[in-house]
C-alpha cells in the first residue's frame, strides 16, 4: 500500500511516521508514505497558499490550486489513481470497520486543512469520503491523518506478527477486548484472575468472551445496541 499525506507541516507527519510501528513498516518496505508539502505547489513567489474567504468571515482558507496541482503530481505517478480522503470534523466518524476498508485500497491520498478549512471547489473536485476523528475541532488535519495512518497501517500484511493481535483487539468484532495481565502474579496485592494461570485453553477463551461481553456492557453499552439494530 501507498499513503501521500498533502499538508502545510510534512515535517510534523515525518516526526511520527518514522517511530514506533509505521516507522518499521517504512524501513520494511511493507507500507510506502509519503509526505507533500502544499508549498511546494504554489505558482507564486511568495508560495501562498490561503487567502481570505468570500463573502467575508474571520479567518482564512486555503486556496484550491495548490492542493489541485499537489493531488495531480501524485496522481499521475501511477496509472491507478488513489482514494482521496479529506480529514474534517464535518466528515463520518472514523471506525475500526473504515481502518480495515481502507487498508484494503492499493493507494490513499489523505488532505490535511488547515487554518478555517479548504476551498469547497477542490473538495468537489478531488475528494472521495471525508473522515473525523471524531466531535471537536483541531488546528489541522496532520493529527487526523496520522491517527487515520496508524490504524490502516497496523491492518497491513505483515505489518503485525500475528493476525490475532489485532482480530481479538477492541472493536474488530465489535466488542471491547478482554483485560489482560502480566508478571508478576500479585502486584500491591491484586491477583491475576486464577483462570489465566491454569494453562486450560478453553477455559481462557471462554473468560476471555465473557469479559469482553461483561466489559463492552459496562463501558460502552451503544456498542452492543448498534450489533443488535444490524441484526434486526
Ligand atoms: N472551519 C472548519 C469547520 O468548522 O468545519 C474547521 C477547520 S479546522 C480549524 C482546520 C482543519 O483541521 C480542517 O480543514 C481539517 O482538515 C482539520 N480538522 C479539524 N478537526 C478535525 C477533526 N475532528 N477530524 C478531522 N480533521 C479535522
Amino acid at each position: 500500500m501507498r499513503i501521500d499525506i498533502a499538508t502545510l507541516f510534512p515535517a510534523m507527519c515525518e516526526a511520527v511516521l518514522g517511530e514506533s510501528i509505521v516507522g518499521r513498516a517504512r524501513r520494511a518496505g511493507q507500507v510506502e508514505i509519503y509526505c507533500h508539502d502544499i508549498r511546494d505547489y504554489t505558482t507564486d513567489r511568495h508560495r501562498r497558499v490561503d487567502d481570505t474567504p468570500y463573502g467575508g468571515g474571520m479567518g482564512m482558507l486555503m486556496q484550491a490550486d495548490p492542493i489541485y496541482r499537489c493531488y495531480e503530481a501524485v496522481r499521475e505517478l501511477s496509472p491507478e489513481p488513489p482514494r482521496v480522503i479529506y480529514l474534517s470534523p464535518q466528515g463520518k466518524p472514523l471506525t475500526q470497520a473504515d481502518a480495515v476498508r481502507l487498508a484494503g485500497e492499493k493507494r490513499l491520498f489523505l488532505l490535511c486543512g488547515h487554518y478555517e478549512g479548504v476551498d469547497e471547489r477542490v473538495l468537489e473536485e478531488i475528494v472521495d469520503e471525508e473522515i473525523s476523528i471524531g466531535d471537536y475541532v483541531l488546528t489541522g488535519g496532520e493529527l487526523p491523518a496520522l491517527v487515520l495512518t496508524d490504524a490502516v497501517v497496523r491492518l497491513c500484511d505483515g505489518v503485525l506478527s500475528d493476525e490475532v493481535c489485532f482480530e481479538e483487539e477492541s472493536h474488530f468484532s465489535g466488542l471491547l477486548e478482554y483485560p489482560q495481565y502480566t508478571r508478576p502474579a500479585v502486584w500491591h496485592g491484586r491477583e491475576v484472575p486464577p483462570v489465566l494461570l491454569s494453562g486450560h485453553h478453553a477455559n481462557i477463551a471462554a473468560w476471555r468472551q465473557e469479559q469482553s461481553l461483561s466489559r463492552t456492557k459496562e463501558k460502552r453499552p451503544d456498542l452492543l445496541e448498534d450489533e443488535n439494530q444490524k441484526g434486526s
